[in-house]
């Protein structure tokens, strides 16, 4: 089964007598004793289970994992490691699981974090004590692409199991795990969901083995699940996943080629363009290059700004992968620590008609010089 048709029946596991064709919600927290049947709605669900077969199927895995968040997927994966743990992660990494390594795990884990587009640095990172390599490609906010084959040799060498964050990427355009990753995590809040209305994260794993039973003890037990209507939702989503993917592409490269000719912009961070230092390790390990654009506004902070609020169909929020356009200036939204240069803005294009995005590009940057 190829990608569009998973998407659409493995998402769709009917449990109801009177045999609808789409999967009822079901809100029943507690189930009667039998055979083979759920006990309790944090063990399992049969919504959350359709979703977690799907995306099981998306990414080429054996099982899946759903968490109520993007953070309480990586929070379960960084709960099994055993005390004293040393993780090698990207220095572009997405800011929240950054924080939560340095901040919720510093009693129980030590991280190096590296340039992890120099993969010297993974190896020399090592310890005896590390347990977890992390990737995450395309990163966030630079667009950098990470090489998937290149670390997971090095991990396998070292027998270190590697985890991958696949959000920015969606299984559609990239499969981590055929790539030697162990295990991929997404945030399902992004373009797996969508539409901006649901938070969950999912875990998909190559193989079955000890160190997954112990996630899933964590998804259990720890209780951090996505609730029935939020996984009814994702499973609705997905179903339009591949062609909404294929639409946030086709506008970013046009987005991404109509800012790197603007006078008004200094820099444009797309794999899509030919001149992107990663285009050809997208071309190898990617079928399409995403739909998010980063670049360098003519300008300082206050320009930026201004440049950003002067917009239509962009709207000046955090968080990416909706049918609607988003732009921000990373700087302000990460805070004083931020290593983001001041007029860099993070762009996730959505679904609306490319001319109507440009001429709005094109307006806000025409004001502001
Ligand atoms: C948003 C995001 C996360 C965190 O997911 P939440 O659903 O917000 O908890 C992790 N990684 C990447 C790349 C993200 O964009």
């Amino acid at each position: 089964m190829k990608s569009e048709t998973a998407a659409i029946h493995l998402s769709n596991n009917t449990t109801d007598s009177n045999r609808p064709v789409i999967q009822p919600v079901t809100l029943s927290t507690t189930f009667l004793h039998g055979e083979d049947s759920i006990v309790y709605g944090r063990f399992d669900n049969p919504n959350r289970a359709s979703f977690e077969k799907v995306m099981a199927a998306l990414e080429h895995g054996v099982d899946a994992a759903a968490f109520s968040s993007g953070n309480a997927a990586g929070s379960a994966l960084f709960q099994t490691l055993p005390k004293d743990s040393h993780v090698v992660a990207p220095l572009d990494m997405y800011h929240g699981l950054q924080k939560q390594l340095l901040e919720v795990f510093s009693q129980q884990l030590s991280v190096t974090f590296i340039d992890m587009m120099k993969p010297d640095q993974v190896r020399e990172a090592i310890t005896p004590a590390t347990r977890l390599i992390w990737i995450e490609t395309p990163s966030n906010p630079l667009i950098q692409i990470t090489n998937i084959p290149e670390i997971s040799r090095i991990a396998r060498e070292s027998g270190i199991p590697l985890v991958c964050d696949n959000t920015f990427a969606t299984p559609i355009l990239q499969n981590p795990l055929d790539l030697g990753a162990d295990i991929v995590m997404h945030s399902a809040t992004k373009y797996i969901g969508g539409h901006s209305d649901v938070m969950a994260g999912i875990l998909v794993t190559r193989h079955n083995h000890e160190w997954w039973e112990k996630i899933k003890t964590v998804q259990a037990i720890g209780g951090a699940v996505p609730s029935p209507f939020d996984c009814y939702l994702l499973c609705r989503s997905v179903k339009t996943l591949a062609y909404r993917v294929k639409g946030h592409c086709a506008n970013a490269l046009a987005v991404a080629e109509f800012l790197q000719k603007h006078p008004g912009i200094e820099k444009v961070m797309y794999p899509g363009l030919q001149d992107n230092p990663y285009y050809q390790l997208a071309c190898e390990q990617m079928r399409g290059f995403g739909g998010m654009v980063t670049c360098l506004v003519k300008g300082n902070a206050e320009e930026t700004d201004r440049f950003v609020a002067s917009l239509a169909f962009f709207s000046n929020a955090t968080s990416l992968g909706g049918v609607e356009s988003l732009i921000e200036r990373r700087a302000r939204v990460e805070g004083p620590d931020s290593k983001s240069p001041e007029n860099l803005v993070r762009i996730s294009v959505g679904l609306e008609h490319i001319e109507d995005l440009i001429s709005d590009l094109a307006q806000g940057l025409d004001r502001l010089h």
